[in-house]
């Protein structure tokens, strides 16, 4: 059993041996085309104009690295000029309110990046003078500044020739070298980011990771590539082997956990109730409704039964005014599914009054709010059951 065992280990180790062989061949026909001349000149005509290109400045291309972590280009370019505008140095970030900070952010999900951008922002001015560092290593011991991003400052603001190894170039390094490790294995992280370093020209590194950017999101897309017109075709693996679907390849995903959200908007005197997210779960820090969680949806007399024994309702007379359908928020590991309640009460107790923030409904925008409750408050007309004088 033993000796089959180490067989099928030493013939698992040859397999990955010959296809490295076959890549870096492959790589060596190829490199004398010139990867990034044929990338170059694709850049030239395609380039995107996008704001944080026309600048080397490291702060600002810090700040855009970070909104462009989770958001789309086009939803983060409003975003990063209002952001510059309100902290335009990294000295008016660490001094910032971090609710200031927050409400900048709002709308753009993902807070923890916001809060590891000002926390950053403190460390560069009390361990390096407020200057950040060059260094693509040193970068990263910034808080929230991954290998990515970091390789993505140290190139376009100080030159260092260091790829940054995104999704994008896991996707068109994965089809046109013919690569099927896994990107999301530590041994795929590792293959990618070698030959993505043997690709990066040493004189230009800051415009090859850009171009990858570029090339990612407007040719070489994750579905729907536009293979006819690449110059890459002649020489893709995935396009010549019709493999594009397959590659890049990922390990298998599990399925996104479900969560159970109910909001309860309690109307009192035309005022309601918010808090504070607090402890390690999404949206540290924002505000919300009173709430709970459940592990299952409710159905609707669940619910009713539910609210009895909620403790900030509790010793209070209640009339539900308004129940919503379950609205689906996806995040990327999880789906919410939030439903909100609007209920009248008519003494608030000590919960609500000591552990919640009394504000009219009006003022409720003033606070910074994951997006789904923005979203909710502005597609629903809540108001109007907020509007009488009880
Ligand atoms: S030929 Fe198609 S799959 Fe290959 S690099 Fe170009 S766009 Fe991507």
């Amino acid at each position: 059993m033993q000796i089959r065992i180490a067989n099928i280990q030493v013939l698992s180790r040859l397999i990955k041996l010959l296809r490295l062989i076959l890549i870096r061949f492959f790589f060596f026909l190829f490199d004398s085309m010139d990867f990034s001349s044929i990338l170059f000149m694709w850049y030239a005509t395609k380039a995107r104009d996008l704001p944080w290109r026309n600048t080397i400045n490291p702060y600002h291309i810090w700040v855009s690295e970070v909104i462009l972590q989770q958001t789309r280009v086009v939803q983060g370019i409003s975003y990063y000029y209002r952001f510059i505008e309100r902290f335009p140095s990294i000295q008016s970030l660490a001094d910032a309110d971090i609710d200031d900070v927050m409400k900048v952010w709002q709308g753009l999900g993902y807070y923890t990046r916001a809060r590891n951008l000002k926390a950053g922002a403190i460390q560069v001015m009390e361990q390096y003078n407020g200057i950040l560092p060059k260094s693509y290593k040193e970068l990263q011991r910034i808080k929230g500044l991954g290998a990515y991003s970091a390789a993505a400052i140290a190139s376009f603001a100080f030159g260092e020739a260091v790829p940054a190894v995104d999704g994008n170039v896991y996707r068109i390094l994965s089809r046109i070298f013919g690569i099927f490790t896994p990107i999301d294995s530590s041994t795929g992280k590792k293959e990618f980011f070698s030959l993505a370093n043997e690709l990066i020209p040493k004189n230009e590194p800051g415009r090859f990771n850009q171009a990858l950017i570029d090339f990612g999101a407007l040719q070489c897309t994750p579905k729907s590539p536009r293979c006819t017109d690449c110059p890459f075709a002649d020489y893709c693996y995935a396009y010549k082997n019709n493999l594009i679907v397959a590659l890049p390849v990922k390990s298998k995903k599990k399925p996104p956990v479900e969560r159970f959200f109910y909001y309860f908007m309690i109307k009192h005197k035309g005022h309601t109730f918010i808090k504070r997210r607090q402890g390690k779960d999404i949206w540290h820090l924002l505000y919300e409704f009173p709430m709970v969680e459940t592990g299952a949806r409710l159905g609707h007399d669940q619910l009713l039964e539910r609210m009895d024994s909620l403790n900030f309702l509790s010793g209070s007379k209640v009339n539900v005014l308004s129940i919503s359908q379950p609205i689906r928020h996806l995040l990327s590991h999880r789906t919410i599914w939030a439903t909100f309640i609007i209920l009248e009460i008519d003494n608030p107790n000590y919960i609500l009054t000591e552990e919640y923030v009394r504000i009219p409904i009006v003022g409720v925008s003033e606070y910074s709010l994951p997006r789904l409750i923005d979203a909710y408050m502005a597609a629903e007309p809540v108001i109007k059951y907020f509007s009488s004088k009880k």
